[in-house]
């Protein structure tokens, strides 16, 4: 057993160093230091007695193990350590970051940024009553979808639409709707070349699963013909699916049914046939010189009875899944009963309205909506802030490191457009005079230093450097603003 003075006796000469860990001053004795009672008369009690109580349990034990000297723990010091507790506790952990891999819209990183426009709409609706579910000409009860669903039809040219949480969740229930319709017919049939997975656990196979359908692949990885869904419908089929394969390409010895065909065939047979795009661009890329990716309209057009895609990918807008097709199809989606478990929320809605209210003025879609605006972002723009941008971040971090201006290729993201790429610009940051081994120590601890920055910086590493893409980095000064610290932490003073 220790043999100390009483706890509170520290209270007596503050600036003498401690003796034992048992001198750290009881909770009630820090709360009453003047620092700490400011910090309960800001926070409140409850906050501040907890982090208290988990600070000095954490230097008592850190004291009885031997990792810090009792003479380092100064009383007065506690106080500024537990304010920064406080802080710490405080501050979100969700918070900004500066995307410098070059993949445009990364799921990782939130996907598509919001227009002005749709975060204006958040704020001007988050904080007090609307008309979410209130028909303003009737005075009675009305229906949150109808908000965006005049709008999306005039987009895509479909007769009806809904939204939903996600794509996921639109394919989901999409799956689900169209086939539970009729006890008998369970079976949805898919090619067996566009069994995809997005990531996580979306993998098609087990959506069809969870949506209580019976999946039926037709066809081989590389090859799928008409005849093979022509072959598969019986009277158990309810659906025939087209999958857009977003992530990636089936190149060479390859072919696959498209939507004008399918349609036809299923139409024939009296089916419907749902196709889920994924991404899922609302205009023609092409127009701005970038690849193109099939639209809602063009598969509208080709006659697919319900369309699902993305709100957070090409659409440049919130997470949803967007929903279109014909009134009857679109009818059966709305009202099964999964729909209520994945309805949009009203936040996203009001940013999904005004983005969409965006494509209504297309020759103003690449300055207002960013997604777009990133991607068609010309080199030379991205070019010159590199170049501009070069001098400052070498001075920041030489002579550990050097850093040049260099021409990269950025990804577009998400799934979209898996193989094409845009010429881009940025910095390329090698250790400088490292050992081959030393290369790779000297970049992570680069990496980790720039992902720690108040505003974390993330990059790619490739070819012994970072790779710093400036396509998404639109205005330079908050970049510039960290490279004072960034210099502290990666040189030293
Ligand atoms: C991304 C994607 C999904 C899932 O969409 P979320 O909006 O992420 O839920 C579904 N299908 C395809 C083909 C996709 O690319």
């Amino acid at each position: 057993m220790e043999t100390s003075p009483p706890a509170g006796g520290a209270a007596n000469r503050p600036a003498a160093p401690l003796a034992t860990p048992r001198d750290l001053p009881a909770v009630d004795r820090l709360l009453r230091e003047p620092g700490a009672a400011a910090l309960v008369a800001e926070h409140g009690h409850t906050l501040v007695t907890h982090e208290a109580r988990a600070l000095a349990e954490g230097l008592r034990e850190r004291c009885l193990r031997g990792e810090l000297p009792w003479a380092d723990v100064q009383p007065q010091a506690l106080t500024a350590a537990l304010a920064r507790r406080v802080g710490d506790r405080l501050a979100p952990r969700m918070r900004p970051v500066m995307n410098l891999t070059g993949t445009v819209i990364h799921t990782n990183f939130g996907r598509a940024l919001l227009a002005d426009s749709a975060l204006q709409q958040v704020l001007a609706l988050a904080g007090g009553p609307n008309n979410l579910e209130y028909d303003l000409g009737t005075g009675g009860r009305g229906d949150r979808d109808s908000l965006v669903e005049e709008l999306l039809c005039a987009i895509t040219g479909a007769e009806a639409a809904t939204v939903v949480n996600n794509n996921a969740g639109a394919v989901l229930l999409t799956i689900a709707a169209l086939a539970h319709r009729d006890p008998a017919r369970r079976e949805v049939i898919v090619s067996r070349g566009e069994l995809v997975e997005i990531g996580g656990a979306f993998r098609m196979p087990d959506v069809m699963t969870c949506a209580g359908a019976a999946m039926v692949e037709v066809g081989t990885t590389n090859r799928t013909h008409p005849r093979d869904y022509a072959d598969a419908i019986n009277e158990r089929t309810a659906l025939l699916m087209k999958v857009h394969t977003s992530n990636y390409v089936v190149k060479g010895f390859a072919a696959s049914v498209d939507e004008p065909t399918l349609a036809g065939l299923a139409h024939e047979r009296g089916l419907p046939l749902a196709s889920d795009l994924g991404s899922g661009a609302l205009v023609d890329l092409a127009a701005w010189g970038l690849p193109h990716e099939p639209t809602p309209q063009e598969m509208i057009k080709a006659g697919c009875d319900v369309v699902t895609f993305s709100g957070d990918k090409l659409l440049g807008g919130p997470q949803a899944g967007l929903i279109v097709g014909t009134r009857e199809a679109v009818a059966c989606v709305r009202k099964y009963p999964m729909k209520r478990a994945l309805r949009m929320g009203k936040l996203p809605l009001a940013a999904l309205e005004a983005t969409l209210r965006l494509y209504l003025r297309p020759e103003r879609l690449a300055r207002d909506l960013p997604t777009l605006r990133l991607l068609t972002r010309p080199q030379a723009d991205i070019a010159a802030m590199a170049e501009r941008l070069a001098p400052a971040v070498s001075a920041a971090l030489a002579p550990r490191f050097s850093v040049k201006p260099a021409a990269m290729m950025s990804q577009i993201g998400s799934g979209a457009l898996p193989v094409d790429r845009l010429p881009s610009a940025g910095l390329v940051i090698a250790p400088a005079g490292a050992s081959k081994k030393g290369i790779g120590t000297a970049i992570d601890e680069l990496a980790r230093t720039l992902r720690g920055l108040p505003c974390p910086v993330i990059g790619r590493v490739a070819d012994d450097a970072i790779w710093l893409d400036l396509r998404v980095l639109e205005h330079a000064e908050p970049f510039v603003a960290q490279l004072p610290l960034l210099r502290e932490r990666a040189i030293g003073p």
